[in-house]
């Protein structure tokens, strides 16, 4: 494809005018590997959009998808169902925190974030307080881009057009100076988690239904959490009567070297949303996993058994073809050991990207598992443009790194071998 007849394709979340004129266009992929329009192979340092860990045209999903797009390629989400719907569910409960035992599912992130906020507000009626409505969210957040999704999120570049969006308030991040270059888990700020106490204090918690955070926030540069801090959200939570829900998006299914962030941190949340890693990103899938209070507290309230306990859902939640492709992928997660094998290489790439440290221009490096995030200083006024000029400096050279914010972030897919470690950092460190 040229330059021409790319018009009509409104990008999402893309400087439309500059990728146009210099347009990267991916045609194909192979494990680790993208491969452009010019036929070049570029690394894949983020793992697609962090959904791609067990890397690229894996063939047991395409058989999968496949094999089930040839049995039954819909059937309708609604007053019906279909196996696979039901043993993905099991499944997910399986490998959850034990008190997580039912799923909901959506098509994506965003759609997960509306899910458990929606069912956390819907809770609080069913169980006689209906005036606790108000979702605490945090600084630096992202939950997605739905109206809750930019609501409870706190990325100012992304909330910044739209005006009004759903009742929120927002706790502030965990970047303190002193622990810039912390390799893991800072061991300081844990108190910052109190903030949570005020906040609920300024409201009143007869007004406030839950609080949203992802564990590690991704797409703000990989903002990992204080040692502690987590586990002091979800007292103050009981404390309160605050649902606490983990957005778990990224972090879920390996990326961290565990299943999901709830059972590396032992803190469980009362829900969890995930999906991208879920199918390998080959087919959207997001679910929302529940405590089975929260959806007992629904078949208890809702009156006549053919009443419908909650009234939400979406055309194409639990679609069979995304569960098909949810079941292959996570065959492979556990029959390639993926997930112990990124616990057993994250110390080797903790140390691999902490060597950039020193580095023109790097004021931050932060890591956990297979995620790292880079903050770079800003020129002056223009606190995104470097992270741009490195990545595409990365791209030329046959590394894609993404480039948010003031920050560059790397997800490496989970077969990644330290000889590549090696080198998508060089080509940011020659970048810089
Ligand atoms: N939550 C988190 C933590 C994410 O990183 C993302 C996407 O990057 C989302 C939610 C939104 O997911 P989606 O783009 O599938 O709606």
């Amino acid at each position: 494809m040229g330059k021409s007849g790319m018009d009509a394709f409104w990008m999402p979340y893309t400087a439309n005018r500059q990728f146009k004129k210099t347009p990267r266009i991916i045609k194909a992929a192979e494990g680790a590997y993208y491969i452009t329009d010019d036929g070049r192979r570029i690394f894949d340092g983020l793992s697609g959009l962090w959904t791609t860990g067990a890397g690229h045209n894996r063939v047991e999903i395409r058989d999968a998808v496949a094999h089930q797009l040839g049995t039954l390629d819909y059937s309708p989400a609604f007053q019906f169902g279909h196996p696979l719907a039901f043993e993905l569910a099991e499944r997910l409960v399986a490998l959850a925190p034990e008190t997580l035992d039912h799923v909901f599912y959506t098509n994506s992130g965003s759609e997960c974030t509306d899910t458990a906020t929606k069912i956390a507000r819907a809770y609080w009626r069913q169980v006689g307080q209906p005036t606790k409505t108000k979702i605490i969210g945090r600084v630096k957040g992202y939950h997605g881009a739905s109206w809750g999704a930019i609501s409870f999120g706190g990325i100012p570049a992304n909330k910044k057009l739209w005006g009004q969006g759903v009742d929120s308030d927002h706790m502030g991040h965990t970047l303190i100076p002193g622990n810039e270059f912390t390799r893991g888990l800072p061991q300081s700020g844990a108190e910052l988690a109190d903030e949570l106490e005020g906040i609920i204090a300024l409201h009143d918690a007869s007004n406030v239904a839950a609080v949203i955070v992802e564990p590690i926030a991704g797409s703000a540069g990989v903002v990992v959490p204080p040692a502690g801090y987590l586990k002091r959200m979800r007292e103050i939570c009981d404390k309160h009567d605050v649902l606490l829900i983990f957005d778990e998006v990224i972090t879920a299914f390996g990326r961290i070297g565990d299943w999901f962030a709830a059972s590396a941190f032992d803190v469980v949340p009362d829900m969890l949303n995930v999906a991208k890693q879920i199918t390998n990103g080959a087919i959207p899938l997001g679910a929302v996993l529940i405590k089975g209070d929260i959806y007992d507290a629904f078949m208890e309230t809702a009156g006549a058994e053919y009443n419908i306990e909650l009234p939400h859902g979406y055309t194409y939640s639990s679609h069979p073809v995304a569960c098909a492709a949810a079941m292959a992928s996570l065959d492979i997660l556990e029959q390639d050991g993926l997930i112990e094998r990124v616990a057993a290489l994250s110390p080797t790439f903790e140390t691999k990207i902490h060597e950039l440290q020193g580095s023109p221009h790097i004021s931050d490096i932060r890591n956990y598992g297979f995620a790292a995030g880079i903050t770079l200083e800003p020129y002056p006024g223009e606190p995104t443009r470097r992270p741009m000029e490195v990545a595409l400096s990365c791209w030329e050279k046959g590394f894609y790194v993404r480039y948010g914010g003031d920050t560059l972030q790397l997800g490496l897919p989970f077969i990644t071998t330290e000889a590549e470690m090696d080198s998508v950092i060089n080509a940011i460190g020659d970048s810089l």
